[in-house]
Order: structure tokens, then sequence, then C-alpha cells
């Protein structure tokens, strides 16, 4: 497990083995942390049937199913293909819960996106939350920034889980990434904002010079107002154009710091040779307006699920031009 979960992993097995545990546990999690792979281990320790410590003792019958992910007694409920987790989920879920376990110890179920339950699949799970049969365990998870109905959360025991201190992230990358000189990894660790598991992804598929060149394609946008130039630097998946989108953002925070002349906090310190005369160029409203126009796109992208991506960031790039102006 990674070494900013165990901490979380050793208070909530304590629970249970001073004698206070809790049937419902609400994981928090901002994202990049892995937080799966605590739940996971949580159920496998509820499951173990010796757990002679805060650890599962990974010989019994039940670890060795859970080992195969073949575990009758373990159910997931989750999304699929992007929906929204619907009625009937949840009420096949409920049937399969009437059997007792077939393993003979406990049972677990792990909610992956407790958020994105709807009204009729929440009130369906209500129920069984409130009067839930002895040994029986749910681990819910949901985003930090989400909000979880009152009414589950209160039947919960909530547990949060925060992006660790830099210091420690910056640890684990050294030794994750032994051959990456300490300035890359602080520069990652920025551009990641200390999300442990997205500076890996952003480490492992080379997007530090990936982001070097897409704003170097942005200074050649910005002199020329060449929309298409910028659109066609762009990525086609949509999680990879949030994160350029982000670059964006930091690159006119940075240039904002600079015109009122912070040197604290910079994002992109390492590029400060383009930031700076970019700051010169535009006034500190234009600068703002250009934040905010980043801003919002990321939003909507996120949010509104069915549309185009294209259009909204052709949009986009449209109002930044007018920025410049
Ligand atoms: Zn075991």
């Amino acid at each position: 497990m990674y070494p900013w979960l165990q901490n979380t992993y050793q208070q909530v097995t304590n629970s249970f083995l001073q004698g206070h545990g809790h049937h419902a546990l609400l994981f928090k999690t901002d994202v990049g942390l892995g937080t799966d792979t605590l739940i996971e281990k949580v159920a496998e320790w509820l499951l173990c049937t010796e757990k002679p410590s805060n650890d599962p003792c990974s010989q019994c019958k039940s670890c060795q199913l859970t080992q195969s992910k073949n575990h009758p007694d373990f159910h997931i409920l989750e999304p699929i293909e992007g929906k929204d987790i619907g009625v009937d989920q949840v009420r096949e879920l409920i049937v399969s819960l009437q059997n007792f376990a077939q393993q003979g110890g406990n049972t677990v179920v792990y909610i992956r996106g407790v958020d994105r339950l709807t009204e009729a699949s929440s009130n369906a799970l209500l129920k069984t939350l409130e009067e839930p049969r002895e040994n029986v365990y749910f681990l819910l998870e949901a985003p930090l920034q989400s909000s979880v109905l009152a009414t589950i959360q209160s039947r919960s025991q909530t547990w949060v889980l925060y992006v660790p201190q830099a210091a420690e992230v910056m640890q684990w990358l050294q030794t994750e990434f032994p051959t990456t000189s300490t300035s890359e990894l602080e520069t990652a660790l920025r551009i990641c904002r200390s999300r442990p598991l997205i500076c890996k992804t952003f480490l492992e598929n080379d997007r530090l010079q990936q982001r070097k060149t897409f704003l170097q394609t942005f200074w050649r946008f910005y002199k020329s107002r060449d929309v298409v130039l910028l659109f066609q630097a762009f990525d086609k998946e949509k999680e990879d154009i949030l994160q350029q989108l982000e670059w964006l953002e930091s690159f006119f925070n940075d240039a904002l710091k600079a015109k009122m002349n912070i040197t604290q906090g910079w994002i992109n310190p390492d590029l400060q040779n383009g930031i700076i005369p970019f700051s010169q160029q535009l006034t500190a409203h234009g600068l703002l307006q250009g934040q905010q126009i980043l801003h919002q796109t990321q939003r909507d992208l996120t949010e509104i699920n069915a549309v185009n991506p294209e259009l909204m960031l052709l949009d986009c790039l449209t109002k930044l031009v007018l920025v410049f102006e």
C-alpha cells in the first residue's frame, strides 16, 4: 500500500480491533491518491477469518479467495460505462445480501463513487444502511469535493484523505524515479499539485517535455493569434485536454504573479524566460480575464458531459485572442 495511506489504514483497523468499528465507512478522498488500494485492503482484512494483527493473514481460505479476486462475499457497486449507479444495480445487490455469507464470515460491499448514486438508488440503499445485518460492512468511496447525501453520510463514519505533504510525495517520487533529476521531480510535483499518482503518470508519459512543447506553441499562438495552431496542439482525450488547460491556466497565474512582483509560489519557475515578457505585454486585467476563461472552460468540460469538447476548446481559444488585443 502507498505510504500516505498507511496511517488511515492503521486507524481504521485499530477501530475494529478496539471494538468500536463501524458497519459503514465513508472514504472522502482527493484524486490521485490510490485510495481504492486502501479500501481493498480494508476489505481483505475484514474478510480475513484470522485477523492476527492489523494486516490480513494472507493464508486463510478467505484471504486466498480475495487474492484471486474471487471472494463470493465481496461485492462491488460502481458506475457502469460512466453512467450513474442505477436503482436496479442496488436492488440486485440487496438481494444478494439477503443470503448468508458463503464463507461464514463477514460480507463486504464496496461502493465506488457514492456521489454517483441516483436519488432512487440512494433511497433503495438507505434501509440496508440503517438496519444492517450483522457482519455486513459497507465501504463507501466519494471524491472529496462531491456532495454525498446527508442521509447516507449521517449513517456512516467518515474518513477524509487529503493530498499528502509535498515532502512526503517528493520522497516517494525519488524512489520511483531514481534517475530523474530533483528539479524535474519538483516541477512535476508543482504542476500536478502534489497528487502522487498523477505525478507518476505525468513523469512516466514524459508530460514534462510535452508541456514545454505545448507552452511553446501557446507562445507562438500568442504572437500569431492563430487559433488553429494552438487548437491542433491539444490532445484528443478529455483528461489530457483538461491537463493542458490547467498548464495554460498556471502559465497565466504565474504571469499575474510576475505582474505583481510576487516571486513565491510559482508553478512554472522553469519557464520564467517566457512568462516574464508575456506578463509585461498584457495588462493585469487581461491576464486575469485569460485565467478566468481557462478556468471556466475546464469546469464546463468537467461538468457538462454530453458536449463536443472540440467546440468548447475553439470557443475558449477565440475568447483568449480577444484578451490579447
Ligand atoms: Zn486471512
